[in-house]
């Protein structure tokens, strides 16, 4: 056993020791589309390639969320059916991570916004309950998607439960077989999961005849997803990342983090999230890169991504599908090309080829700067982070973790660090022990 030490005891703090620092939900998702210096290239129809109208996505989603997918409006109302979901968890907690800092000896103040708080254990249901909202109002009664490992499978079967719509989720085979747990989790949220490929769509027996064995992929899984979804007038389709719809409801990460960093007044000098599809990064930076635009304030923005699959540091800025199949609109991303196969790491929600048409022209514009992170480096942090701050993160916010642990070991100043953790990794402790 070790004692406190004196200097645990004696360390003068700067800003408060707030765990939870009160703030309420916020009113409203901000739009960073209000405030570009030049607006992000649209979504192209992959037969035409002109910029797709709304007619081109009702089959697959409801009229408020295509509306905000093309919206320049700074401000969009949160209803408040969505706002009294958001407050089973939110205001999410901004923590100070005043261990880390001790063990690391840095002069940075280190905060972290911790998104493992949702009963699904990460951000994603703070545009699943957005998304199954839209869709029950307009009459909706199923949603379908697909899943890798099984964070958005459980995220969009929660907030299907919660506004009473069937949910239909097909789960690359290879995750289905090995992680059961988020499968468990779906069935507990009353959703139906099959491995993909299924015999269940005619994509899926196309794969299936192809190749019996086949471990699946996430453009298969889209693909027999997205074909249950346009036959039938009652069932919609939900992606969980990627879309500018998905981003702006993740905008209550960052207005909250603003709020509650002003609240201690502090302002952050650099922020550090992971990048898969870029939605949690989005959702926690636009709003400070919204107030670096508008009112000259300086915060940087680092993206994290794994070395293994770095669409932001290494792919091109280009039209790409979303994708294998070449079913889905076209996207201007940073991407590293859809028939890139990242090979199997542990943060199974960083693979994507591409990024978010929102994160990739903030990029081009130099908004935010990008890096890469190797996948043993980001579990060493995970693990210092555990030990010290007592929170497992998830495999994929150890990308976040290992930025800001560099940048603040290299810190000669008393700077201000924010560390967005999109999620915890009590379901992924396999990866953990494999590390370990
Ligand atoms: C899915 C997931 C990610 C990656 O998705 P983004 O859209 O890039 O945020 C990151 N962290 C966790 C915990 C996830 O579940």
């Amino acid at each position: 056993m070790t004692t406190p030490s004196d200097d645990l005891r004696t360390t003068p703090l700067t800003a408060p020791l707030g765990a939870v620092v009160p703030s309420s939900v916020p009113t409203h998702w901000y739009n960073l589309a209000a405030d570009l210096p030049e607006p992000c290239p649209p979504a192209l129809h992959p037969g035409t390639r002109e910029p797709l109208g709304p007619e081109d996505l009702a089959p697959l989603f409801p009229m408020a969320l295509i509306a905000q997918e093309v919206s320049t409006e700074r401000w969009i109302e949160i209803p408040q059916a969505v706002r009294e979901v958001y407050a089973l968890w939110r205001p999410a907690p901004l923590v100070r991570a005043l261990r880390l800092e001790r063990a690391l000896g840095t002069p940075a103040r280190i905060y972290y916004k911790y998104e493992g708080v949702s009963p699904a254990g990460s951000h994603k249901p703070n545009t699943a309950v957005a998304q199954a909202y839209y869709n029950a109002v307009e009459g909706v009664t199923k949603l379908t998607t697909e899943t890798g490992a099984g964070q958005w499978g459980a995220s969009l079967a929660l907030a299907s439960a919660l506004f009473g719509l069937e949910c239909e989720v097909w789960q690359v085979r290879a995750s289905y077989d090995s992680k059961p747990y988020r499968r468990m989790q779906m069935e507990t949220y009353g959703a139906t999961c099959h491995p993909s490929p299924s015999d269940l769509t005619a994509a899926g027996r196309a794969f299936l005849a192809q190749d019996p064995d086949t471990t699946g992929s996430l453009g298969m899984a889209i693909s027999e997803a997205v074909e249950v979804a346009v036959g039938d007038p009652h069932t919609h389709y939900a992606l969980g990342s990627v879309l500018n719809h998905v981003l702006l409801h993740q905008t209550v990460i960052g207005q909250e983090a603003l709020a509650q960093l002003d609240a201690l007044g502090e302002t952050a000098d650099v922020l550090f999230g992971c990048a898969g599809g870029g939605s949690n990064l989005g959702g926690l930076s636009f709003p400070f890169i919204g107030r670096n635009l508008r009112e000259g304030t300086t915060t940087r923005v680092v993206a994290c991504e794994p070395a293994a699959c770095p669409s932001l540091t290494q792919g091109e800025y280009r039209y790409d599908f979303g994708d294998v199949a070449g079913l889905t609109p076209l996207l201007k991303m940073h991407t590293l090309g859809k028939d890139f196969v990242p090979p199997p790491i542990h943060a199974g929600g960083l693979r994507y080829h591409g990024m978010a048409p929102m994160v990739s022209h903030a990029k081009e514009l130099g908004l935010l700067e990008a890096i890469a992170v190797e996948q043993d480096a980001a579990f060493a942090a995970g693990i210092e982070f555990a030990r010290t701050e007592g929170i497992i993160p998830a495999p994929e916010s150890t990308h976040a973790v290992a930025g800001a642990l560099a940048h603040a070991r290299a810190a000669t100043t008393d700077e201000v660090i924010v560390i967005g953790l999109s999620g915890n990794g009590v379901l992924d402790l396999p990866a953990y022990h494999e590390f370990l």
